[in-house]
C-alpha cells in the first residue's frame, strides 16, 4: 500500500512529465519508473568502481560511490516516508545524484574542471543530469533515461546562472530563486549525513583518523559516551559502529523534527507553495553547527591527509595527462566519442573521463602513456 502523501509532496500522478511522451506505467508509478531505470543504467553500476574518499584497490569494505548512494537512499527514504513526502521520488533523486561523478572522488573532479575552465568548466551535478538526460544509450525512441521533470530536477542541485539558461525547463528554479521539491531538498542532506558518517567510519578503518582525536568533535565524542555508558566494555569496531549509529539517528530524527516544524511554520497546501517558500527540510541550529564542526574536522584531519593527499596529487595527474592527450589527438578517443568530438572536443573528452571508473582511468593511462602497453 502507497502511504498517503501530504498535500505539499511530489506526487507522481501531477508529475510536470517525461521529455518525450510515452505510455504510463503498468504496475508502478513514474518516480518508481525513474528508480528502476536509473538501477538499470550503465552509469549505475559504474558507481561500483568509482571513489568517495579511499580509491577502490585501498581496500574492499570502504564505501564506494555505489554503497555511498544506498546510503544516502536508505536515509532519504527514512525522513521522507516520515513526513508524508513521496519515497520513490527521494529514491530515484538520491540514487542518480552522484551518477556524474568523475573518477578519483573530489580531485578527479576539481582536476576534470581545471582541464574544462576554457570551454565551459566540468560541475559533477550538472554531469549526473547531462548522464540521465543524453549520455545513456538504452532506448530506442530517445537518448538518456527520459526520466520525470521532478527527478531531473531533484538531480541538479545546483547549478551556475548562465547553465540555468541554457537548461530550460530544470533550470527555471534557479533563474525565479525558487526551491526544488522538499524530496529533493531531503536528497540534499541525506547525502551530508551519509558522508559526514561514513567518512568518520572509513576514516578510522582506515587507521587515518584515531578514535581521540575524533573525541575532540562535540557531536563524535556525546555520541560515543552514550555508546560507552550502554556497553562499559566495548571497543575496537564495535564502539566505533555504536557511536556511528547513534549519531546517524540523532541527524536524522533533528532532520524530520526540524523540518516537519519548518513546514508547519510555513503551511505550504501544494507543491507551489514549496517552490516558492524558503528551503523547509533543515537541521536545528544546534544540530547545524555541529555538523559543520564536523566537516571542519574530516577536512583538516581525513581529505587532507597527506596519504589521502599523495592519492589526490595522483589522480590530478591521470586525468589532466588524460585530458590534454585527447585534446591533442581526438583520433586517440574511441569511435563513439570521437563521433561526439565532431561537434565539441573538449566536451566529448570531458564525457569519456568522467564515465570511466578509478581502475579503467588508471589502465586507459597506462595505455597511452606506457610504452609497454598497446
Ligand atoms: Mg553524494
Amino acid at each position: 500500500m502507497t502511504p498517503e502523501l501530504a498535500p505539499y509532496a511530489a506526487n507522481a500522478e501531477s508529475s510536470r512529465g517525461r521529455r518525450f511522451r510515452e505510455p504510463p506505467p503498468r504496475g508502478r508509478s513514474e518516480y518508481q519508473r525513474d528508480r528502476d531505470r536509473i538501477i538499470h543504467s550503465t552509469g549505475f553500476r559504474r558507481l561500483e568502481y568509482k571513489t568517495q574518499v579511499f580509491v577502490n584497490h585501498e581496500g574492499d569494505l570502504f564505501r564506494t560511490r555505489l554503497t555511498h548512494s544506498l546510503e544516502v537512499a536508505q536515509i532519504g527514504r527514512s525522513v521522507a516516508r516520515h513526513l508524508s513526502l513521496s519515497e520513490d521520488l527521494t529514491e530515484a533523486i538520491t540514487l542518480a545524484h552522484d551518477l556524474g561523478h568523475t573518477p578519483f572522488g573530489h580531485s578527479g573532479q576539481d582536476a576534470l574542471n581545471d582541464c574544462m575552465k576554457p570551454y565551459g568548466g566540468f560541475e559533477h551535478n550538472l554531469q549526473s543530469l547531462r548522464v540521465v538526460d543524453v549520455l545513456e544509450q538504452r532506448y530506442g525512441a530517445f537518448d538518456g533515461l527520459n526520466l520525470t521533470f521532478e527527478t531531473r530536477e531533484g538531480i541538479l542541485k545546483h547549478c551556475s546562472l548562465k547553465n540555468a539558461r541554457l537548461l530550460g525547463d530544470v533550470g527555471e528554479r534557479f533563474i525565479r530563486r525558487q526551491r526544488p521539491s522538499l524530496e529533493a531538498q531531503i536528497a540534499n542532506l541525506a547525502d551530508e549525513i551519509a558522508y559526514n558518517n561514513h567518512d568518520v567510519d572509513d576514516g578510522l578503518r582506515s587507521g587515518l583518523l584515531e578514535m581521540d582525536q575524533l573525541a575532540t568533535v562535540g557531536i563524535f565524542r556525546r555520541h560515543m559516551r552514550a555508546a560507552l555508558k550502554s556497553y562499559p566494555k566495548i571497543e575496537g569496531r564495535r564502539l566505533v559502529h555504536e557511536t556511528v549509529r547513534r549519531m546517524i539517528d540523532t541527524l536524522v530524527t533533528d532532520l524530520i523534527r526540524q523540518s516537519a516544524a519548518s513546514i508547519r511554520e510555513h503551511n505550504p497546501t501544494s507543491l507551489d507553495d514549496v517552490r516558492k517558500a524558503p528551503a523547509m527540510i533543515r537541521f536545528s541550529q544546534r544540530i547545524q553547527q555541529e555538523q559543520t564542526e564536523l566537516k571542519q574536522f574530516l577536512r583538516t584531519n581525513l581529505y587532507r591527509h597527506y596519504r589521502v593527499s599523495r592519492m589526490s596529487s595522483k589522480a590530478r595527474r591521470i586525468i589532466t595527462d588524460l585530458f590534454q592527450a585527447f585534446l591533442a589527438e581526438p583520433g586517440l578517443l574511441p569511435p563513439e566519442f570521437q563521433a561526439r568530438a565532431e561537434t565539441n572536443t573538449p566536451r566529448a573528452i570531458a564525457d569519456y573521463i568522467a564515465g570511466m571508473t578509478d581502475r579503467y582511468a588508471i589502465v586507459e593511462h597506462r595505455r597511452l602513456f606506457s610504452i609497454d602497453v598497446s
